[in-house]
């Protein structure tokens, strides 16, 4: 039954996958419709758990029938010390109508690779599917003034994995700027030029769930044994783990293995290492031995060629003046950039018809917009009044009261803060005031931050809901 399921197996997925997950499974038994495989460890069934359970499923399904069911049994380390090897018997997760866990007696088995329970088989040899998006690389990753170092380091560093003193490399940015692109394109660029290596891309995230994962299955050494095998790890989104010490701790476990055997640790993060906050000193201290590089805010040749990139594959052509009026509008976030373009596309050839530069601007203010609120002198004294718990009018008011006044004052400082207007304007505008009036208020405001505590706190409240 088993060489059948296997055959089955093989003509549906590469062969170096069937190799690494596939030729090392035993079968051991079977009774009834109830096929019992042995795997080499818990990692290995849950890796097949979530890799291919669905083509094991289809396999045992044409064997046995509907009612195929599927049992492993897992070779494990005993930690206590004991050599003999013992299993675990763990029901395949898609045929609940297998009872819960069950500990089996010991397999004897002749195959000597199960005497020495220390030796996982296969799993030295493991080619790890990468997770890369080959739609990610180098080619479609433009180059400008705002990516330039990082783009190079990454280059450099796909050229001689492990060999750079960029490592690890750690590229950092906002949202929306390319950090995933140019991990996977990293990765993708190795896999190209060392086939033989094994990458692997993982979120951060992700990586946090499996080592949980592994802790509450008592198989946190299989976890970190994985990851000590990979030639090139790419994480991404490192500022997720900020916080989480358990992941931080076992990460940088597998950092220091990898990073002493010459292998290449690649990050992103949306936040610089100084920055990184509840993050440990000794895994910040590690993310500055390599290089840090910043993908910082894409100019506007950079998006002008990012855009026209997008058109040109698309095949689509666009008049001039939207191109420039997207690019001149969107400018923090690439994928915003992209999203409008798409979202212009998608019109015109929906309504087979030229866009508009109304089009353009209305199909831009959605994204603006949603993103980033106009700050108006309406505005700030509206979140002013709120935040002190009175109406506009009273903010706007003659009174003299302190509180009032203090209110006032700041909406003022705010206003010269978050907007362009000129003193005289902002005053006419906050209850009819001259430019003097407001200057002072400007003033007042920076001293009582220096000098009053309740009042600073006031100020970083505020701060944070103009920002
Ligand atoms: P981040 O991970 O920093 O949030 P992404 O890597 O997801 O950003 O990039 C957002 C979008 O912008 C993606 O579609 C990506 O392909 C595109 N992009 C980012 N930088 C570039 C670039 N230099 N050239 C072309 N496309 C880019
Ligand atoms: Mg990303």
């Amino acid at each position: 039954v088993w060489n059948n399921c296997l055959a089955f197996i093989q003509d549906n997925i590469q062969s170096q996958a069937f190799k690494t997950w596939f030729e090392p499974i035993k079968p051991v038994k079977l009774t009834d419709n109830a096929l019992s495989i042995q795997v080499p460890s818990k990692f290995f069934y849950e890796w097949l758990e979530e890799h291919y359970v669905k083509l094991l499923k289809v396999a045992l399904t044409k064997e046995l029938g509907e009612s195929a069911k599927l049992v492993y049994v897992i070779k494990m380390e005993n930690t206590y010390g004991n050599r003999e090897p013992f299993t675990e018997k763990i029901p395949s997760s898609n045929r609940s109508n297998v009872g819960p866990q069950e500990l089996d007696v010991p397999i004897k088995s002749k195959n000597p690779e199960l005497k020495n329970p220390f030796v996982i088989p296969g799993i030295r040899n493991i080619k790890i599917e990468s997770q890369l998006n080959p739609n990610y690389n180098f080619d479609n990753f433009l180059e400008g003034d705002s990516n330039r170092l990082a783009r190079s380091a990454g280059m450099a560093v796909a050229n001689k994995p492990g060999g750079t003193s960029f490592n690890p490399l750690l590229i950092f940015g906002g949202v929306g700027l390319g950090k995933t692109h140019l991990a996977h394109a990293i990765g993708v660029e190795i896999k190209d030029k060392y086939p033989e290596r094994t990458v692997l891309y993982i979120s951060a995230e992700k990586f946090t769930q499996q080592y949980i994962e592994s802790v509450k299955k008592n198989t946190r050494n299989d976890f970190i044994h994985f990851y000590q095998l990979i030639d090139v790890l790419i994480i991404d989104d490192v500022q997720f783990l900020s916080g989480k010490s358990g992941t931080q701790d076992v990460f940088f476990h597998v950092f220091n293995h990898l990073h002493q055997n010459g292998k290449q640790v690649i990050l992103t993060s949306d936040k610089a290492p100084v920055d990184m906050q509840d993050v440990e000193q000794r895994l910040l201290s590690r993310f500055k031995w390599g290089l840090s590089a910043e993908l910082q805010n894409p100019d506007y040749e950079t998006r002008i060629s990012i855009l026209k990139n997008k058109l040109y594959r698309d095949g689509v052509e666009m008049p001039e003046d939207i191109v420039d009026y997207v690019a001149k509008h969107i400018k923090t976030n690439i994928r915003e950039l992209e999203g409008a373009i798409i979202s212009l596309i998608a019109q015109s050839s929906f309504n087979k018809k030229e866009v508009t530069l109304e089009l353009a601007q209305h199909v831009v203010e959605k994204f603006v917009k949603n993103t980033k609120r106009e700050v108006s002198i309406d505005y700030i004294q509206k979140v002013v009044s709120d935040y002190f718990e009175m109406d506009v009018a009273t903010l706007q008011s003659k009174t003299r009261k302190r509180h009032i006044v203090q209110a006032r004052q700041l909406a003022m400082f705010f206003a010269k803060k978050f907007t362009k207007a000129s003193l005289a304007s902002i005053g006419s505008q906050i209850g009819k005031r001259d430019h003097a009036t407001v200057l002072h208020a400007c003033k007042t405001v920076d001293n009582l931050a220096e000098t009053d505590k309740q009042f600073r706190k006031y100020i970083d409240d505020l701060t944070k809901k103009f920002s």
